[in-house]
């Protein structure tokens, strides 16, 4: 059912395609040509409005055949981490890389193609299927802004996949961890260093007071916290007055997550009391967890699909983020499906054709399988 060929080229025309988050125009009008002609009914949201980037998200629906069949989405995002303008793709032994010195960008267009040619090969077949909606998101990676702006509540869907994790394909994310930001201001005061060091306050020392007694890094199993930048000071003969520290959390516990931001927002605190300095806190949560049911009609359907092709169909948890955090905190029940890509955010990104392939047709046998089945009661 699915043209190898026409996958590949779908793949590579996507990558060459530069689309950095806030600037996917023109990837979005090829795609959004390249959906028409396929018969899909496309439309734009307004994300642009919302987000401020030049790129709506794309709304792609091909109208089943089966009516009683659950509505169902295939979502992938359109943009990829920098740098890939200038990109030249080289494939060696049935593996694309960049070959020039940017980077891939099969996050996420190895996401993207095989879902777009699985809709295909079925349009192609005339094969029975229920409605199936294509989700192709703008700026994923920036922290799911695409997917935030857009209204996935007012589609009637009843379920969906996000093509956007690493390898095995077959397996599937259907768990994750809450993430939440932390921007931390220590104020000090600035005094000449030389002249009245004890006029001023060295912001500096008090995020190291506090920073010396944080627990960091891997915190319990599903727990993690990181200092990810710090930014102060203008010379070396100045107190250095103030300090900007970012950081982040991530628990698959929300309590256990809140525990540990309040110990470090504390220890901050603490050590601006001692030495007499300020600290101002902002704390975001950047998406929350979601922890989708084996037994759920989304998870059967997708290991159904997987040992149909002879795949393990493993169930992952992770504590990164993906669009399927948005699409299950508005109440449509998503779970992340594992593409070929590899390295990914690094020159030396990578994904096979096969995997591509073992991709689409595992959409074709998730599109089959939903086709057996009812739309469930929205509860
Ligand atoms: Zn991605």
């Amino acid at each position: 059912m699915i043209q190898e060929e026409r996958l590949i080229s779908l793949f590579k025309n996507l990558c060459l395609i530069n689309a950095p988050a806030l600037e996917e125009r023109e990837s979005v009008a090829w795609t959004k040509q390249y959906l028409l002609k396929m018969g899909l009914e496309v439309v734009e949201d307004n994300a642009s409005e919302i987000i401020g980037g030049n790129a709506n998200n794309l709304i792609a629906t091909l109208k089943g055949t089966v009516p009683s069949a659950p509505r169902i989405f295939l979502s992938a995002h359109f943009d990829t981490v920098e740098p890939t303008e200038g990109l030249e793709i080289e494939e060696r032994d049935g593996v694309f890389y960049s070959k020039s010195d940017t980077i891939l960008g099969a996050d996420d267009k190895g996401g993207m193609a095989p879902i777009i040619e699985a809709v295909h090969a079925f349009i192609d077949s005339g094969e029975p299927h229920g409605d199936i909606v294509l989700l192709l998101s703008c700026a994923e990676e920036i922290g799911l802004k695409g997917a935030a702006a857009l209204k996935i509540e007012d589609l009637d869907l009843d379920f969906g996949y996000v093509l956007d994790t690493g390898p095995p394909v077959g397996s599937y994310v259907t768990r994750t961890g809450t993430h939440d930001k932390i921007d931390i201001e220590i104020i000090g005061k600035p005094a000449h260093a030389g002249k009245d060091p004890e006029k001023g306050i060295n912001a500096i020392q008090v995020a190291a007071r506090a920073i010396s007694q944080m627990k960091l890094g891997r915190i319990d199993a599903e727990t993690t916290a990181n200092l990810g930048v710090i930014q102060g000071g203008s010379a070396t003969n100045v107190v250095c007055a103030s300090v900007l520290i970012r950081a982040e959390a991530r628990s698959t516990n929300e309590q256990v997550l809140d525990e540990q931001v309040d110990h470090m927002v504390k220890l901050f605190a603490e050590a601006a009391s001692e030495y007499g300095a300020q600290v101002k806190i902002r704390h975001d949560r950047h998406y929350r967890a979601y922890n989708v049911s084996e037994d759920s009609m989304v998870v059967q359907i997708a290991q159904r699909a997987s040992r149909a092709l002879g795949l393990e169909p493993a169930l992952r948890t992770t504590l990164g983020g993906s669009d399927a955090n948005i699409y299950n905190a508005k109440g449509i029940p998503s779970i992340v499906v594992a593409t070929g890509m590899d390295k990914i955010h690094t020159h030396d990104e990578y994904i096979s054709r096969a995997d591509m392939i073992k991709n689409a047709e595992l959409c074709v046998e998730i599109i089959r399988e939903t086709a057996k089945l009812s739309r469930p009661q929205k509860s």
